[in-house]
């Protein structure tokens, strides 16, 4: 094989940085940006410092060893302030950096045009223009220097400087990962590599577990025949990567799928992921995982278990697609393994661990270093007796400021080492000082607008009614800053068809104002104040304008709406307020009253599998493209909620919340005694969860790689700048990593994500979130710190981003391509000799071909004129912003065996692989992947258990046409399946509708695409047929 030949980067992944092909920007970024530089020194900063203590007495210069138990014992109480804060302010009076004075921030509001109140009445109002608007220019930049200001003569790090000792503790065997030594050599050998004939005599790998076997299998029997791929399937002859055989197996749909019956492998001798699941979780479910080994591989997202902060951001924050980045850009070429981490910088923690310390350094802001702007953390080195600083990111050597020294121990740490959240854990949060703040102001608390669509459908479905029923109630759940009383989150609201209704909710009103904008060509706010109102104090107010507002569109007939002019109302609305927020948009069709952002139907399945294909997923540009910048420079992000009967131009109604942090959910066809109960979960879920505002992160790396592509609900305004209106605890941004140069295996890789955003009180505060990786220069210490749920994390994002600009037979190529180069790489230098026959694969990614061909099979990518466009590209706007977690989920649902399960037992019955060899007729199952959970119910069920779950006597009486809930019944079964399901809902980000299916019923079809070992419905290989297929493709290359 020659690798010469094969080392073209896929073309996507040298896109330009940036999403969606945004390239003019709104302006550039002033020379000096608020945002992460040392300004004047600020005036009065009154921030309160949030939750930081003072430190109690230390045993003065005797740091305990880096895998103190010192930890451990808070570890255990939710919240316990039992780590040794550092004073508030430690360093009140430490002389800032100068820096000239900065840039303000351009003047957010303008005056505000006329108003008219009008109580209850609609009536148009003819309104002159209102001011042009000014665009608020977003700064940009948490850092001044750019990579590339890289030090011409790099100081040279003293060996004992090489990485903070803690990180290079031994880890207890009992985890199952060896430390991975920086200087550890594996041979080859050692990737544990998981053989499987697939054709030809076993080999004298080693097969792993008791899942895999070896299937001998001759070789003629191997595809000669047109079967997994279809008459395309490319014959041995060919040679080179033969992935334009592999289209075919999804273009055709299923007919072309259908082959002759092939000879059957066993199904169990191929790797299951469930078995991967249930072992990770025996060798390290249950335990304490401690962050203080540099470059050690996490547990699966599927295991239970603790993370105890050592040093490093825990994997909920931050897990990598490889803990080993290869050493050169070569041998990164030569594996194609891609090096991405995927970052939930919000992730929920749970309640037995810590939550993050806040750090308080006063006027003068956090530490960071003169040269990169990297944020004092564990990877700083102290030298010259604590003097200076070397910076584990740029080398820079730094002074230390006077008010922040210390003493070093003899081991060259400083004595307050363990007493510094910032000198000891891989995630913690700086308070910001006005410096990070717009207009050098502390920003006002974000608010709240709910925007309700009252046009006739969304009347008559009975959808205005439950939004204002729930509102009564959910307004008292706003997020508020851990323990404050109440939110001080402010609220408004509008209502709107082709006009906007927006009400002044002021308290001391006896009923709520009504003002009417017709005008939507020239969107303006008719009232500042009364708008955006505390809940609290406008209460009774907010609750009579909530029960009236239905019976005020009772009769309402229009049926066209607006969209755009809605955003902009909101948008208006927070910048007149100065504050920044979340739209909630309740929108029921596409809009096509006259009006800026109109939209047409553009729904033509006629392009599926041509190269126009594309352009359905792409948004309508001009006014959407406009309203994004806006947004993002307001820090307004958008949560659109639809309730569509039809086609409704998804693709650019999901433009602006997809890039502004936001959300869309999708209610199709929507009734409310049937789907209610599941938009109701998804939007008190939505309101409540934790959430930072007016973001931007920023990715520092240490020297050799940088951050080059940036993958999630963002917005790019340059190539480094992650701006994001919102960010909450299910966002996650996932990042790919390229050499710029080699890496050390000495010094590793370090990163540093620093997100610089809002709290919900209107805090200004930094979240470091710091991780170290090994490098190596050996092929199988890489494959061996591979973590397959992150991989295919990093190939769903990129390439639903590349779907965009690409032919989707391109896209798809270059993912199979990929699977088969980088299971080729690790065959030839990895693995011992063996039979060519045999398919052996690296034992963290045996079972990413499973994953890659799920992916493969998605709606998006499937590219089949039989789906929904609208539902393909709402498909790829939900999976963009998704973190490992629901990515492995929604790629391998969880299909578990109810007819069986223990009664008695706590814990969830185990689930079996995903294909229809699994169901049985007399059997039972819950199948769940994070959006939908079905209950499949075999024709021969045991009429007991269904007397049980539904109360009924048999099967035949049951009815699941549009059932989508359970009776909750007091016997045994009944109350095992309840909380099961609770279980399962409360891990998920979003509420999962729950359908029940009979076998054979019409409603099967939907839950057989979700058994993703076998053929798609819609096109797309079976898990075997892909692995034969796969391991062809190997064995070209190897040859
Ligand atoms: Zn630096």
């Amino acid at each position: 094989m020659s690798q010469q030949g094969y080392v073209a980067t896929p073309p996507y992944s040298q896109a330009q940085a940036g999403i969606g092909g945004y390239n003019t920007g709104f302006g550039n970024p002033p020379p000096q940006s608020h945002y992460g530089v040392y300004g004047s020194p600020p005036q009065a900063y009154s921030t309160a410092p949030t939750g930081v203590l003072k430190p109690p007495a230390s045993p003065a210069g005797m740091p305990p060893p880096p895998t103190s138990s010192q930890y451990g014992a808070q570890i255990q109480q939710n919240g316990a302030h039992g780590y040794q804060h550092p004073p508030v302010g430690s360093a009140p009076s430490m002389s800032p950096y100068g820096q000239p004075p900065q840039t303000a921030y351009q003047s957010m509001a303008q005056a505000p045009p006329p108003t008219q109140h009008m109580t209850n009445q609609m009536r148009a109002m003819t309104q002159a223009p209102p001011p042009a608007q000014q665009l608020t220019n977003q700064m940009s930049g948490m850092n001044i220097a750019g990579y590339g200001q890289r030090p011409m003569h790099a100081p040279q790090s003293p060996s004992s400087a090489a990485a903070p000792q803690p990180y290079q503790t031994p880890q207890p065997p009992a985890m199952g990962h060896p430390p991975m030594s920086p200087l550890g050599q594996q041979p080859p050998s050692m990737g544990s590599p998981t053989p499987m004939g697939m054709a030809g005599p076993p080999g004298p790998g080693v097969p792993l577990g008791g899942s895999v076997h070896h299937q001998a299998l001759g070789p003629q029997s191997y595809p000669q025949q047109p079967g997994p791929f279809g008459g395309q399937m490319a014959g041995p002859q060919m040679t080179g990567p033969q992935t334009g055989a592999f289209p075919g197996g999804f273009t055709g749909g299923p007919s072309q799928m259908a082959g002759p019956p092939q000879k059957k492998l066993d199904p169990d001798s191929i790797p299951s992921t469930t078995q991967v699941s249930e072992d990770d979780q025996a060798r390290r479910g249950g335990q304490v995982y401690a962050t203080n080994v540099r470059g050690q591989v996490p547990p699966l997202v599927t295991t239970n278990f603790t993370v105890q902060d050592q040093g490093n951001a825990s994997p909920r924050f931050m897990r990598c697609t490889t803990y080993s980045f290869p050493c050169t850009a070569d041998l990164a070429k030569q594996c194609k393994v891609p090096l991405a981490a995927v970052i939930k910088p919000f992730a929920t923690l749970p309640q037995n661990e810590t939550p993050l310390y806040i750090v308080n350094h006063g006027e003068v802001g956090p530490i960071r270093c003169n040269r990169c702007k990297a944020y004092m953390c564990p990877y700083m080195q102290f030298i010259d007796g604590g003097r200076r600083y070397q910076c584990a990111f740029c080398s820079c050597v730094n002074e230390v400021p006077a008010q922040y020294f210390q003493h070093l121990d003899h081991m060259g740490r400083r004595m307050d080492l363990y007493e510094r959240p910032e000198l000891s854990l891989g995630s913690y949060e700086f308070i910001a000082t006005l410096d990070y703040c717009r207009n050098n102001k502390p920003p006002n608390p974000p608010a709240y607008i709910f925007m309700i669509d009252v046009s006739y459908t969304n009347i008559k479905s009975g959808l205005v009614r439950l939004i204002c029923q729930e509102l009564k109630t959910l307004l008292d759940r706003l997020p508020k800053e851990e323990g404050a009383d109440s939110s001080v989150i402010k609220v408004g609201f509008v209502t709107y068809n082709k006009i906007l209704h927006f009400y002044n909710v002021k308290s001391a009103l006896a009923q709520p104002q009504m003002m009417v904008v017709s005008d939507v060509a020239e969107m303006f706010v008719p009232l500042l104040d009364g708008f955006l109102v505390n809940f609290n104090e406008s209460r009774a107010v907010i609750n009579n304008l909530l029960d009236q507002i239905p019976d005020m569109f009772a009769e309402t007939n229009e049926s066209e709406t607006v969209f755009a002019p809605v955003i902009q109302a909101g948008v208006e609305a927070l910048k007149a307020a100065e504050c920044s927020g979340k739209l909630f948009i309740f929108h029921s069709s596409m809009p096509t009253a006259e009006a800026p952002g109109k939209l047409k139907n553009r729904d033509d399945r006629k392009l599926v599998g041509t190269e126009k294909e594309k352009t359905l997923f792409q948004s309508q540009r001009g006014v959407y493209e406009q309203l994004v910048k806006d947004c993002v420079a307001q820090g307004c992000c958008v949560d659109l909620f639809l309730f569509p009967n039809q086609y409704v131009d998804m693709a650019t109604m999901g433009d602006v919340p997809s890039h502004t942090g936001g959300s869309v959910y999708k209610y199709s066809n929507f009734q409310v005694d049937v789907d209610g109960r599941h938009f109701l979960n998804d939007l008190r879920r939505d309101v409540e969860k934790s959430i930072g505002f007016d973001a931007i992160m920023r990715v520092r790396t240490g020297t050799g790689f940088r951050a080059t592509d940036f993958f999630g609900t963002v917005y790019m305004n340059n190539t480094t700048d992650v701006e994001m209106a919102a960010v909450d605890c299910d966002n996650a941004v996932t990042v790919e990593f390229k050499h710029d140069d080699t890496l050390s295996e000495e010094s590793g890789a370090v990163m540093q994500c620093a997100l610089l955003y809002t709290t919900v009180s209107g805090q200004r505060r930094l979240r470091i979130h710091n991780l170290s990786l090994n490098c190596t220069s050996q092929l199988s210490e890489l494959y061996k710190s591979c973590e397959t749920d992150a991989l295919i994390n990093f190939f769903a994002k990129s390439a639903y981003q590349a779907m965009l600009s690409q032919p989707m037979k391109t896209v798809r190529e270059i993912l199979v391509n990929q699977t088969a180069h980088m299971l080729a790489c690790y065959r030839k230098n990895c693995a011992s000799p063996s039979a060519a026959s045999q398919l052996i694969l690296p034992d963290a990614m045996k079972v990413f071909p499973v994953y890659m061909n799920s992916l493969l099979k998605t709606p998006s990518l499937v590219g089949s004129g039989d789906l929904s466009t609208d539902e393909r590209a709402f498909f790829r706007l939900m999976v963009m912003a998704m973190g490992v977690e629901e990515t492995q989920i929604l790629l391998y649902p969880r299909l578990i065996p109810l007819h069986n399960m223990d009664v008695s037992s706590e814990s969830i019955p185990q689930a079996l692989r995903c294909s229809e060899e699994r169901l049985s007729e007399t059997g039972v199952f819950l199948l769940e992947n994070g959006l939908f959970m079905f209950l499949w119910l075999g024709q021969a069920c045991p009429p007991d258990l269904i007397q049980n779950l539904f109360n009924v006597p048999s099967l035949g009486h049951l009815t699941t046409e549009g059932q989508t809930s359970l009776p909750a019944l007091d016997n045994p079964h009944s109350r095992k399946l309840h909380s099961i399901i609770s279980s399962i809902s409360q891990q998920r980000a979003k509420s999962m509708k729950l359908l029940i299916v009979k076998q054979k019923d019409r409603g099967e079809t939907l839950f057989r695409q979700h058994l993703v070992e076998d053929k798609g419905l819609h096109g797309g290989a079976s898990y075997m047929d892909f692995l034969c297929f796969v391991h062809r493709e190997i064995r070209q290359l190897l040859t």
